[in-house]
């Protein structure tokens, strides 16, 4: 039970915008229900952003699930020799692209380590996107995925994110991070670049200009205290940086992984995490909830505990992680039907642009 006490604090802090210490984090996550985490989540949503909810018209390029790196939680990597690995030539992504649609805002670029790739195909990748839509933001790579690019080169990071940036790269994507305590991401990922790696490449790139997004791999075997300390971390570097675009809660989807045998995570999990995330991050504008590793119908609930962002329409040609995991996800949403959703919560809703500015407000 949380002490009414320790409630009353908390949404003064909220109200008037003082920051929630860890103490007062912790509390509330630990002690509250589910119910008054939902009050204090969409006060502190209605402080930070007010009414709005955005998205954007987007396309989720993929360009390889060829991976040597051989995360337990991963349902989208395959080894070089399975039959369904692929790594596509710039002209197979120069077609998909022609394909994309021109009214395409972002399109937002993942992919496994393939040792096969160097930078030169990243940069042609880029270039390749920028010819065909040179409107277009392009939201690419993790930070993750430009350590190995930087260690295959011989090159440092600086040097490679402004290669990638001439080639046409905005914005980095929110891979990588997954769970900060060192322990568990021996466990779950000991290839990875370390946090330490993590966190330099993006306090680099955010130096350089090039913003990027911040997740957290949640509902696998890590405690509510691994959800502070990243998010406590996130919000540092936020402080220290500003570069973050948003916040991506991801919920672990066990089904085609190595980890098969974790129960999924319940939906509660998830509104607790949104919420959580809500009430810390007070220097993120955007948490944002993709849809497409939940399903559209959930979109209602999690827009009452703090998420103002569904991300985008997303149109995968290709299975990414969420539907590799059997998210049960179609593989897009039309506008109207987030407009529709978004109405029917009774909130704005907000077609955005490349770096989150409104396009639209869709009436
Ligand atoms: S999560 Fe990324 S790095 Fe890890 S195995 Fe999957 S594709 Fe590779």
């Amino acid at each position: 039970m949380l002490p009414p006490d320790t409630l009353d604090d908390i949404r003064s802090r909220i109200e008037d915008n003082r920051r929630i210490g860890y103490p007062h984090a912790k509390s509330l996550l630990d002690n509250a229900g589910l119910n008054k985490l939902q009050v204090m989540a969409d006060l502190a949503r209605k402080k930070q952003v007010g009414e709005r909810v955005s998205f954007i018209n987007n396309y989720h390029l993929y360009y390889t699930n060829i991976c040597i790196w051989g995360c337990k939680f991963c349902a989208f990597s395959r080894r070089p020799s399975a039959p369904d690995a692929y790594a596509k030539t710039t002209d197979d992504i120069a077609e998909e692209i022609s394909q994309a649609g021109s009214d395409v805002s972002e399109v937002r670029v993942t992919g496994g380590i393939n040792p096969k790739l160097d930078l030169n195909y990243y940069k042609r990748l880029l270039s390749c996107i920028r010819d065909r839509l040179p409107k277009v933001h392009i939201e690419a790579f993790a930070p993750t995925e430009v350590a190995f690019m930087a260690y295959k080169s011989n090159l440092s990071v600086s040097e490679v994110l402004l290669e990638l940036k001439n080639a046409g790269l905005g914005s980095l994507t929110s891979g990588g991070a997954e769970i900060f305590n060192p322990e568990l991401r021996k466990k779950l990922c000991p290839r990875k670049t370390s946090i330490a790696g993590w966190i330099s490449i993006t306090k680099t790139a955010h130096r350089m200009g090039i913003p990027s997004n911040a997740s957290i791999l949640f509902g696998h075997l890590e405690t509510h205290d691994d959800w502070l300390d990243h998010l406590f971390t996130l919000r540092r570097l936020q402080d220290e940086t500003g570069g973050f675009n948003s916040f991506v809660p991801l919920c672990f989807l066990p089904a085609n992984t190595e980890m098969d045998y974790c129960p999924q995570a319940d939906f509660s999990e998830v509104l607790r995490m949104i919420a959580i995330s809500r009430v810390v991050l007070d220097n993120f504008k955007h948490i944002k909830f993709l849809w497409i590793y939940y399903g559209s119908r959930r979109i209602k609930e999690v827009l009452k505990f703090g998420a103002n962002d569904l991300a985008g329409t997303a149109n995968e040609k290709y299975k990414g992680v969420a539907r590799s995991a059997r998210s049960g996800s179609p593989a897009s949403i039309s506008r109207q039907e987030l407009v529709s959703i978004i109405k029917d919560c009774r909130r704005l809703p907000v077609e955005r642009g490349k770096l989150y500015e409104e396009k639209y407000v869709c009436h």
